[in-house]
């Protein structure tokens, strides 16, 4: 475990589109254009927010230590918690039939 904490206690991000907000991660394919529900799924750690596609999550073993391979592939990205709500909106799939 090498949790890199208090090394960076400033929480906040300067979002282009929503000002200074709490800082979230997010995998990168979160934020491509798409018109496709790639998933949510979130990590349910309140103090690090952090949310990845279907793909990743398929990808991901838990308890497993992150191979570089992995690290690359879901490259994490910091969004604004404004900009995760809606990636959530976004991306979180439906129960079908419900469109
Ligand atoms: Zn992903
Ligand atoms: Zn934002």
């Amino acid at each position: 475990m090498s949790n890199e904490q208090g090394a960076d206690d400033d929480r906040t991000v300067e979002c282009e589109a929503h000002g200074t907000r709490t800082a979230t991660i997010v995998c990168c394919h979160l934020l491509q254009a798409t018109d496709v529900v790639l998933g949510f799924v979130e990590d349910m750690d309140p103090d690090d927010p952090l949310a990845w596609c279907n793909e990743c999550e398929q990808r991901h073993t838990p308890g497993q230590p992150w191979t570089e391979a992995f690290k690359r592939f879901v490259d994490l990205k910091v969004v604004c918690d404004a900009c995760y709500a809606r990636l959530k909106e976004l991306h979180s799939e439906r129960a079908p039939g419900a469109n």
